[in-house]
């Protein structure tokens, strides 16, 4: 009954009383809990979810129910939810619980979600196929044999199995999009700003977003819906209002001008994968789009970018995990300051993470700084500026989600450059602040294949309206 039921329908559902919320809660619950075992998606579920839907069952009897009253979701483990563990899947805050609401799970209780778990995911979101857990890996739904990607490969892999119809992640280079396209599902990076990030743990801070993970764009749009506009609480967050996102509706594609990113379906993408992307959009003219290949010359530069600015963020975020504040601390009694945080970070980090903090002090050491983080940040604005040219002729622009399959477990641990190099087709999106959504288009070996599609900042609501309309029209109706 729970398979694939989308946020939408579940709503429907309570409202014409086809099934209760403590029904619809208990069998997630019960399916995680006798399946999570062959995937790992959660790393810590929330003891009083089941008391909680009672409650929204409750409110559905006495008719005083919200918008969202009972929908059960599950959240990226870097999110804070008051009185629950948030460990970002490392051993430095494993014995964290978060103090307060981040300022998503706030706006969304008070439209009546459940939160059912805090999910999976690579340790502070540093990763491409949530192996670098602290709690062990997590696998992907479709092929246990592979990874779900990553970072908040919990989110994708819980909604792919059925445990929920929705999740959060976060996204900082592709961490919502590629694992939704690795576990085919569809997975949205929201503009930047969109969504308020107090409450999300800073990996990149200038290229952070929360994300989510859904089977349908229209359940990505409701989702948005109640989490987006300004927090005083972050001064990154925009009161920009996208067109389509409160009056949700498909948007078809007539006279919809749509560019292919040619640096995306060159030769270091898996050719079947460029040739669905390539089946996938000739399919757009039928309805009235033109379509046509558009070069954007600075992606290319897109990962070393990306690899020197979101280590660089990070050591300085990251400088905060000191055993004295938060989490973990290691060291015995009556040792000096310095001993304490050394020895905890030493500890409580993975290698990942030990990694990115050390790049991330290089690049912005004095002698260096001008070479590498300046030199990424002017290249970043070149970016943007092609980005801002090629929308001025084209509504979206599209690649493939990921330029190789998912990995086998095991295959990217012992060949990190080949993770960074993968992050091609997602890191863009970030560097220049853009909405971006990856939607299932087939599969290749058995495996799904994901699409991207990237809008104007703030055209969210368009994008996500193309989404659903080519998800429903195209992808889906040829399956
Ligand atoms: N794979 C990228 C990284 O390892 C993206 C991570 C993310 O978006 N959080 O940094």
């Amino acid at each position: 009954m729970t398979e694939k039921l989308t946020v939408k329908k579940i709503i429907e559902g309570y409202n014409k009383k086809e099934f209760s919320v403590s029904e619809i809660s208990g069998k997630y619950y019960k399916k995680i809990e006798e399946e999570d075992k062959k995937y790992n998606s959660f790393i810590t579920l929330n003891s009083s979810f089941l008391k909680e839907s009672e409650d929204s069952q409750a409110k559905y009897q006495a008719n005083t129910n919200n918008l969202l009253e009972g929908v059960p979701i599950g959240v990226k483990d870097n999110i804070l939810v008051k009185d629950i563990l948030c460990t970002c899947a490392s051993k430095i805050l494993s014995n964290f619980v978060s103090p307060y609401n981040a300022t998503v799970i706030d706006r969304l209780k008070s439209v009546g979600v459940n939160f059912i778990g805090k999910t999976n995911m690579d340790e502070f979101a540093m990763g491409s196929t949530t192996e670098n857990s602290f709690y062990g890996a997590t696998k992907n739904p479709v092929n246990v044999d592979y990874v779900p990607g990553g970072s908040s490969g919990g989110s994708a892999s819980c909604v792919a199995a059925g445990f929920v119809p929705a999740a959060l992640g976060s996204d900082t280079g592709g961490s919502v999009r590629q694992p939704a396209s690795f576990c085919g599902i569809v997975g949205y990076k929201p503009s930047y700003g969109l969504l308020s990030r107090y409450g999300l743990v800073a990996y990149g801070s200038s290229l952070d977003q929360i994300g989510t993970l859904t089977n349908t764009c229209e359940d990505a749009a409701i989702l948005v819906k109640y989490m987006k506009g300004v927090d005083r609480n972050d001064s990154t967050s925009s009161n920009i209002n996208p067109l389509n996102i409160d009056d949700f509706k498909q948007i078809d594609l007539k006279n919809k001008k749509i560019g292919i990113i040619r640096e995306t379906i060159g030769e270091n993408t898996d050719k079947r994968i460029s040739q669905l992307i390539l089946e996938t959009t000739k399919k757009f003219q039928k309805y009235g789009a033109t379509v046509e290949e558009v070069t954007i010359p600075a992606l290319e530069y897109s990962v070393s970018i990306y690899y020197i600015i979101a280590p660089a963020e990070a050591s300085s975020n990251l400088a905060r995990y000191d055993g004295i504040r938060y989490g973990l601390r290691t060291t015995k009694k009556d040792v000096d300051a310095k001993t304490i945080f050394t020895e905890t970070r030493k500890d409580g980090f993975g290698e990942e993470v030990k990694k990115r903090i050390l790049i991330g002090n290089f690049v912005l050491s004095s002698g260096y700084y001008d070479a590498y983080y300046k030199k990424a940040q002017k290249a970043r604005i070149l970016l943007s500026e092609q980005f801002r040219e090629s929308f001025a002729k084209y509504d979206f622009l599209i690649t493939p989600t990921s330029p190789v399959l998912p990995f086998k477990i095991g295959e990217g641990v012992n060949n990190p450059l080949a993770l960074y190099v993968a992050d091609l087709c997602t890191i863009p999106a970030n560097l220049s602040g853009l909405p971006a959504v990856s939607i299932p288009v087939g599969k290749v070996d058995g495996l799904p294949v994901g699409m991207q599609i990237m809008a104007k900042r703030f055209d969210d609501g368009l994008l996500l309206g193309v989404g659903e309309f080519i998800q429903k029209n195209i992808t889906d109706g040829d399956k």
